[in-house]
């Protein structure tokens, strides 16, 4: 009587684990480099989780060829820089060596949480991504400067003005620094309580005409980033300076800005033109919905430095002579493209791919390989490529970022 269960029960067991070992077959090989009849399983240690955001390592394009270096990092893979009121992280050049124009750091400063005032060599260029925060500087005249930024506002600090940035409430802010200069680190700055903790106590009493015990509590080491009680509303938080507010404002809502817009998608730039004081990085968001692509282009002045905000995307970069290689990219890494090398960033996503470009120059600037062709003697064009000429008729004259 219990035979009949027993069997089913056992079918069943053998059913499901032939069901499993399936599955597993399957994503051994899903998570195997195996294309077509090339490649072969792995049976070595495995890491499926960063396999699995690697499918154009795993099985690369066959047009992929020789030796790009490498050209993404993940945030998620930097060693984290705790305090109390915020965190931070950076991917410098020692992390991303061909990054050698820019540095990027990913902060968190908890509302009230002070990134205290600094200064350093490089200019500081930055994308607020979430929360509330509120930057000060002031600059080599005097002139100051306070304001508050909120989700797709940048600011620029130029190279040398002292600044400060405070996380206010509800809860703070978080955001993306970048410093046009690979070899940066945010452990390399200058810091108002590491400088006075290095002058000598009669010199400070000096400098300030006061007696040296007014500096017997100072901090005896930088302290980097700190809670602070928070301050008032921005109007009652205002220096009133005799020598009047900085002349170029150092704050830009970009997402403010009209955008380019082609197929759904949308560039904005902000560069000297318009965000005028940011002389040493120029910048683009760009948005690509589901199924689009930034179109293949180049740079023709300057490397380009990429954080993706939302998403998943994939690039690949042609280095002449016969090299390209193919990368994946989501959310909270960082890409890198040396400047003239061809590339596209395709939406491999369900949402829509939004992506900061950064360049270290004033100007942005980008060629687009379609409206190159377009604008070339279609002959010519033909001449090289075998390609329908039709299809050249078509392409459109005008710059069209999003395909
Ligand atoms: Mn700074
Ligand atoms: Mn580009």
């Amino acid at each position: 009587m219990s035979h009949p269960s027993r069997r089913a029960l056992l079918a069943g067991a053998m059913v499901v684990g032939a069901a499993s070992a399936a599955a597993a077959q399957d994503s051994n090989r899903s998570l195997a480099p195996i294309v077509g009849n090339k490649g072969g399983t792995i049976l070595g240690p495995r890491n499926d989780g960063i396999a699995g955001q690697n499918k154009d390592f795993l099985h690369p394009p066959t047009t992929d060829h020789g030796a790009i270096p490498n050209l993404h990092y993940a945030f998620a893979d930097t060693h984290v820089k705790m305090s109390e009121g915020g965190w931070s992280r950076e991917v410098t050049i020692r992390e991303l060596p061909a990054a050698v124009d820019i540095a990027g750091v990913n902060m968190r400063l908890n509302s009230g949480g002070v990134r205290e005032l600094h200064w350093h060599k490089a200019a500081e260029w930055s994308f607020m991504l979430a929360g509330k925060a509120r930057i000060t500087a002031v600059d080599n005249d005097g002139h100051n400067f306070t304001d508050d930024v909120e989700p797709g506002d940048l600011w620029y600090f130029p190279s040398g003005i002292p600044h400060s940035i405070q996380g206010l409430p509800p809860d703070g802010a978080e955001f993306v620094l970048a410093f046009p200069d690979g070899g940066f680190s945010e452990d390399n700055t200058f810091s108002i309580t590491d400088m006075f903790a290095h002058m000598p106590k009669e010199v400070l009493a000096k400098n300030f005409a006061v007696k040296t015990t007014a500096f017997d509590r100072i901090p005896d080491k930088e302290r980097f980033i700190f809670p602070v009680p928070v301050p008032p509303p921005l109007a009652d938080d205002t220096i009133n300076d005799p020598s009047g507010k900085v002349a170029l404002n150092m704050k830009f809502p970009l997402m403010k800005q009209p955008a380019t817009a082609s197929n759904g998608g949308s560039v904005r730039i902000a560069d000297m033109r318009n965000f005028t004081i940011s002389s040493d990085i120029a910048a683009a968001l760009v948005e690509v919905p589901p199924g689009h692509m930034r179109e293949i282009h180049w740079h023709p002045i300057s490397d380009e430095w990429q954080y993706y905000i939302v998403g998943e995307a994939r690039m690949t970069v042609f280095g002449a002579q016969s090299n390209a290689r193919t990368f994946d990219y989501r959310a909270g890494h960082v890409g890198y493209v040396p400047k003239g090398m061809p590339h596209y960033v395709e939406n491999t996503g369900s949402e829509t791919l939004r992506f900061l470009e950064l360049f270290k120059s004033g100007r942005y600037m980008d060629v687009s390989l379609k409206q190159w062709m377009a604008n070339t003697p279609h002959e010519l064009v033909e001449a090289h490529l075998n390609i329908d000429r039709g299809m050249l008729d078509k392409l459109s004259k005008d710059k069209q970022p999003i395909a």
